[in-house]
């Protein structure tokens, strides 16, 4: 039979790490447990459980930036007055991840570990700016969101370090904020495509600074930045915007799987971007 055990403090944890090298860290475990179901041999590994430990808990204004608990569920993260005023782009995002339930066990550190292609958090962390938390008993370190991914599935955390908290900077001025997720049907849908975008038109109608985030369309999340600069600057008109989708339809790269085809991904990815330019307004 599994052991199953619950650490009342981080350094509990540790100790409990370093008996049982083994364990596997769970949180809400919407993906893990899904993950050790599907196994065909058994798997009898101690599960530690993070969801008792304050240090992973909560949702603060540290002064200069948004600390959000690994193990703060979805439906806290949404509900949250400082992180709904902070990133409401991350909101939208997790507001489409499952349903009530899975939203209510699912946390947004179990989001970013999975670091799934298609994990619907990825995008506006990136965009935000977001930096990871990781402890060990060797100490603290910090990563930007998009060195803490590493490839589907793969993050650079190493043995017996876990992530506490995801760190946010406080909200910029950015008016024209989209996340949106094409799946196969309206709700409980893995994103064929996300898209996440940010933009600041200036009142002579010319775009100031823009950030753009695809899931689903390579291996871990993809930003053009090439394409971020080369917008600043520049007026949203028709050629710009045509323009614009056809550099993203080129710098994706998209995998064909059971859910879409590339070229699908590649088409509605660009489709995302436009929708996005066309509907900012000053
Ligand atoms: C029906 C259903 C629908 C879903 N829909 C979506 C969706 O639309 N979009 C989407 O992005 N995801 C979706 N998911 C996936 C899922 O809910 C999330 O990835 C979830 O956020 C994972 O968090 P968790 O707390 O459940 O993680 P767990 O399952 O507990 O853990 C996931 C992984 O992260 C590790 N881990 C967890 N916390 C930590 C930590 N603090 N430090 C180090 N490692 C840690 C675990 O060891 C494990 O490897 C869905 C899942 C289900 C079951």
């Amino acid at each position: 039979m599994r052991a199953v055990l619950k650490p009342a403090s981080l350094e509990e944890l540790f100790y409990q790490l370093d008996r049982r090298p083994e364990a596997l860290l769970m949180a809400g475990g919407t993906d893990l447990l899904i993950r050790l179901r599907s196994k065909p041999a058994p798997d009898d590994r101690p599960l530690l459980l993070l969801a008792d430990l304050d240090e992973l808990q909560g949702i603060k204004d540290t002064g200069n930036e948004i600390s959000i608990g690994a193990a703060t569920t979805l439906t806290r993260l949404i509900a949250d007055p400082l992180s709904r005023h902070h990133a409401p782009l991350l909101i939208r995002a997790a507001r489409t991840i499952g349903g009530p339930a899975v939203r209510g066990m699912a946390t947004l550190g179990g989001n970013i570990r999975t670091a799934s292609p298609a994990g619907d958090s990825l995008p506006p962390l990136y965009l935000l700016g977001a930096e990871v938390e990781l402890a060990s008993r060797q100490g603290r370190r910090r990563l930007p969101i998009a060195e803490f991914v590493a490839g589907p599935g793969r993050t650079r955390l190493h043995n017996r370090e876990i992530v506490t908290r995801i760190l946010l900077p406080h909200a910029e001025n950015f008016p024209s904020q989209t996340f949106e997720k094409v799946g196969l049907r309206r709700s409980l849908a893995v994103a064929v495509t996300s898209f996440a975008g940010m933009a600041r038109l200036s009142a002579a109608g010319i775009l100031e600074e823009v950030r753009f985030a695809w899931g689903s369309v390579a291996p871990t999340v993809v930003r053009l930045l090439g394409l971020e600069a080369e917008l600043v600057g520049a007026t949203l008109d028709r050629d710009t915007i045509r323009n614009a989708a056809e550099i993203v339809r080129q710098g994706v790269s998209p995998v064909d799987d059971i859910r879409a085809t590339a070229d699908y991904r590649r088409r509605v990815a660009g489709n995302l971007l436009v929708r996005f330019l066309e509907g900012i307004h000053v």
